[in-house]
């Protein structure tokens, strides 16, 4: 996935960023041969499709090993490895002096479907245009592969000694699949991603207005819980000519009619509530007496219909669920034997997919309505996890000062926030595994080029140099190095 700025941005600014614009300076794009090494290792990637249906993540980690042995990287800090031909992961650690735990870095290598007849140009041709670059992956996620690998080189070719070991997963099966790299890794090596803590650069980052001028810098501690679910039911079906009330069309119908008319309870968390706390000193009129109506105890109901009307507001307050699709009946002559639908939820922390799924069932009414959980894979459960999304990770100082300090030279007045994503990325894997994951990409984008899944995926050059220039410095900032620089 990558949704950025969909999502709300939750949680209260840390420190004030102008405290360090005055003397930080200023950015400067990279030199022309790192330029030359990012932009053949995006190109690279971009043309492999890494597609679920006829891609090959596989050849995508095969051709960045390739990178790290001509550049001399040990081969034995180089591994290669997943659960089938296709799906092969590769793991990279660049060896510290071991003076703190590891640091991780994830990304995913594979990429959403991407029809040429839907796009302008060919989404597998990385091209180069008024700017920017398209291609399928520009911006999810192979962009920010293309920096870590980029940055990982450039670190070790310049004589960068971390106190640490850092760990670059470049993975399978974010978008799609049966065969997720993180989790395949973590429950099949975890010592080789083992961490103190991962970045993810799979979602945050910095929205700038139509002008081009940064609002603010993002960073996703906390995320909602992904999960589909199947209603489903069966009916003996007949002739079309002697209908009679038991439909599993008219069934299904009603149980969707009683999904729309009903919305999640209302609930905050230490994110939500000191996001809307701030919000509420920000905003002008109606919202702002909403808000604080709706931070009350106990809240005002009327105040928290109002402010759910702003879709993002609304999604970062109940865990919601959508019908997503539908399919019923086998001829037009015919009662329908089968009539199911695809819900769609996303859960708030605290709550899990089983207890959504009892929820559902309460919420259809209807004994001859089954829901069951489907998993990433489209297998069909009768019953869901019972584990829990988890709770916002901390915002550790040894991340967030440095982060914050960065992000103030690249982004000079901008104040950089915590966030809630409303999606799921792979961090819920490193999160579950005890491994605390920020979601932060480096990557500036104006609201109207989000194009993440979508048709002419593309990424603005400007947004690739900043990451480009970024990574390195804030590698050196949190692994020992004294001076930010690339
Ligand atoms: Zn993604």
């Amino acid at each position: 996935m990558r949704i950025r700025f969909a999502s709300l941005a939750l949680a209260a600014s840390l420190a004030t960023p102008s405290v360090f614009a005055q003397s930080a300076p200023a950015w400067t794009p990279p030199d022309a041969a790192t330029k030359d090494l990012a932009v053949s290792i995006y190109q690279q990637l971009i043309d492999i499709n890494t597609t679920d249906s006829v891609g090959s993540v596989t050849a995508a980690s095969k051709a960045m090993q390739q990178r790290f042995l001509a550049a001399g990287w040990p081969a034995a800090d180089l591994y290669l490895g997943g659960p089938n031909d296709r799906k092969q992961n590769l793991v990279v650690r660049y060896r510290g002096t071991g003076a703190h735990p590891p640091i991780l870095f994830i990304g995913h290598l594979d990429v959403v479907e991407a029809r040429r007849s839907d796009w302008s140009t060919d989404p597998f041709h990385f091209l180069e245009k008024d700017g920017y670059w398209y291609g399928r992956g520009t911006q999810d996620m192979k962009d920010c592969d293309a920096i870590l690998v980029t940055t990982f080189l450039r670190l070790r070719k310049s004589g960068f000694k971390p106190d640490r070991d850092l760990i670059l997963a470049l993975t399978a099966d974010e978008e799609f699949g049966s065969s997720n790299g993180v989790d395949w890794l973590l429950k099949n090596h975890p010592g080789l991603v083992k961490a103190a803590y991962a970045f993810n650069p799979d979602g945050g980052g910095v929205e700038l207005d139509d002008q081009g001028k940064p609002v603010d810098a993002e960073v996703d501690a906390s995320e909602k819980l992904y999960a589909d679910y199947q209603l489903i039911t069966t009916n003996p079906g007949g002739h079309s000519s002697l209908p009679v009330p038991d439909n599993a069309i008219y069934h299904l119908a009603d149980a969707l009619q009683r999904l729309q008319n009903y919305t999640f309870p209302f609930e905050l968390n230490a994110i939500t509530r000191a996001y809307f706390e701030k919000l509420s000193t920000l905003e002008q009129g109606q919202n702002a007496v909403d808000m604080k109506a709706m931070l009350a105890t106990p809240p005002d109901q009327a105040a928290i219909a109002r402010i759910s009307e702003e879709r993002e507001w609304n999604a970062a307050l109940r865990t919601t669920c959508v019908a997503t699709r539908l399919l019923a009946g086998h001829a037009n002559n015919a009662l329908p034997g089968m009539a199911q639908a695809n819900v769609n939820c996303r859960i708030l922390p605290g709550h899990s997919r089983e207890e959504v799924r009892q929820d559902l069932i309460r919420v259809v009414a209807d004994p001859k309505i089954t829901v069951n959980w489907v998993d990433s894979g489209g297998g069909i459960h009768p019953a869901a996890p019972d584990e829990k999304a988890l709770p916002p990770v901390a915002l550790q100082p040894a991340v967030m000062v440095p982060l914050e300090k960065l992000v103030a030279v690249y982004w000079p007045n901008t104040p950089l926030i915590a966030d809630m994503a409303v999606g799921a990325s792979d961090s819920v894997f490193t999160n579950a595994a005890g491994i605390p994951t920020y979601n932060w990409s480096a990557i500036e984008l104006k609201t109207e080029d989000e194009r993440a899944h979508g048709k002419d995926e593309r990424l603005p050059e400007t947004s690739f140099w900043k990451g480009v220039q970024f990574w390195p410095q804030f590698i050196r900032m949190i692994a020992g190095g004294s001076q930010p620089q690339p």
